[in-house]
């Protein structure tokens, strides 16, 4: 017989079904048990008489029977099959679990999270988790299509690959066929999406995975995580907010119907604004933020192109002695209007980056790029750049020497617009296997020892 599913049932009143599934809970009565069977799509009440062994919750069962209607009374309205019941004629059990580390039935959030990520595979099966995990696809499938439709390029970039400067240490790579070299992971692909403008794509997106090795927050997930990346030639930064806000929109009202925008068009503040008034660049607008329902998403334009260069952004590709960092990354146009400061007073030129903001969190960010090979050698000099340095960025100018065309984009949080969509306390809770602070992942122990064989063949030696 072939399967059916749980769902499925209610068009199958009067007919024997097989369904296949896990059992959710167990309640005897004497001979009689009643469980709910469940499956990708939902739940099911099945009801079997004198079974021969006890079932353990979360096993995997088979159930053969018949679908009744319940009497009215009985109907259960928490369920979407709460109209039917299934009256089992055989329950063949497939494989018998194990009691379970924690409960499934609660939200999780009271569980030690170590234990929840050592057993994530049971933890995903938790209706709470269950539900994100396949929003984020539905989020994901949303963008995806909305893209393609406005012409925008799905392109896969490298993963090895070279240091890709956004503000935070590269994780390296060994180099087996090179001695002594390394790939870095890239920390985004910003300067390949600029080289697809280069290369005449004018519009291209990308839901890209990011690696940064930075010290995780509540809302910074360590070392991975995920941003829809997207480029287009010929743009103002308006057909760039445009874009985003209109796409949003249409996937808040689609996917997360629930929840309202609080003001539309989304208010567009200046850095200097925002940070005078709100006393942060990442302002909550919301109007009443006791409602979980409210999302107040704002621009934030206008910032300075440099902040005074601290120990820190060393990292941020800067020269080790230089009095200026970008503040978004070195990639970032200098208003047109403020050329002449470059030289004059840098710190007050604005730069054409565009921070979207909700709730009080900073979910995107991007920028107009620099185009003229000129002003970008000027802002690698204002950044410290020694030769070597800019070297690395070698290509980048070629490529500009190449009819580059104007080029600007964004790259916005998938993550983070989950966690805050979700009212999630923590990144964690959108990702399907997370790592935790500590750098440990999910259910497999990484990170771990290398063999000295494997290192021997990478030419490491370790230090002690
Ligand atoms: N690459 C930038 C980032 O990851 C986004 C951008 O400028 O498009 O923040």
């Amino acid at each position: 017989m072939e399967r059916t599913l749980t769902l499925d049932t209610l068009k199958a009143v009067g007919k024997t079904v097989l369904l296949k599934g896990w059992v959710n809970s167990v309640r005897s009565h004497g001979k009689i048990v009643f469980f709910d069977l469940r499956d990708r799509s939902g739940l099911v009440q099945v009801v079997f008489q004198n079974p021969k062994d006890n079932l353990k919750p979360e096993s995997v069962v088979y159930v053969t029977g018949k679908v009744v209607k319940r009497p009215e009374k009985l109907a259960n309205p928490k369920l979407k099959t709460g109209k039917v019941e299934i009256q089992a004629s055989k329950v063949e059990v497939v494989t018998i679990s194990r009691e379970l580390p924690f409960p499934l039935d609660t939200d999780g959030h009271d569980i030690d999270e170590a234990v929840r990520l050592k057993y994530r595979y049971l933890d995903l099966r938790r209706p709470r988790l269950n539900r994100i995990i396949r929003t984020r696809a539905k989020l994901v499938k949303f963008i995806r299509d909305y893209l393609t439709q406005e012409e925008f390029v799905e392109i896969e970039t490298p993963m090895l690959t070279k240091t890709t400067p956004e503000g935070a240490r590269d994780f390296l790579v060994p180099s087996r066929l090179q001695p002594g070299k390394f790939y870095a992971l890239p920390q985004s692909p910003q300067q390949y999406k600029q080289l697809l403008m280069v290369a005449g794509f004018e519009r291209y997106f990308q839901i890209a995975r990011c690696f940064r090795d930075e010290d995780p927050r509540h809302d910074r997930a360590y070392g991975e995580f995920t941003q829809l990346d997207l480029e287009m030639s010929f743009v103002t930064q308006n057909d760039i907010l445009e874009l985003i806000e209109a796409m949003y929109t249409a996937m808040v009202k689609e996917v997360f119907p629930d929840k309202t925008i609080s003001q539309s068009p989304w208010p567009r503040l200046s850095h200097e604004q925002a940070v005078k008034k709100y006393g942060s660049d990442k302002p909550d607008l919301r109007k009443d933020n006791q409602d979980p329902h409210e999302l107040a998403f704002a621009w934030i334009v206008d910032f300075p192109l440099f902040n005074q260069q601290t120990q820190e952004d060393f990292f941020h590709g800067a020269g080790k002695n230089a009095k200026l960092a970008p503040s978004h990354h070195m990639f970032t146009s200098p208003h047109p209007d403020d050329i002449p400061l470059l030289d004059k007073n840098p710190l007050k030129v604005r730069g054409l980056q565009h921070d979207l903001v909700l709730n009080g969190y900073e979910v995107g960010g991007g920028s107009i790029r620099i185009h003229d090979p000129k002003i970008q050698r000027k802002v690698f000099e204002l950044i410290g750049f020694t030769k070597e340095q800019e070297k690395q960025f070698e290509h980048m100018l070629t490529a500009f020497t190449y009819g580059v065309p104007p080029h600007g984009g964004i790259a916005p949080g998938i993550d983070r617009l989950l966690m805050v969509l979700f009212n999630e306390p923590n990144l964690r809770e959108v990702i399907a296997y997370p790592a935790v602070a500590s750098g440990q992942t999910a259910v497999v122990d990484a990170p771990s020892q290398a063999t000295p064989e494997q290192l021997k063949e990478l030419h490491l030696k370790l230090v002690k």
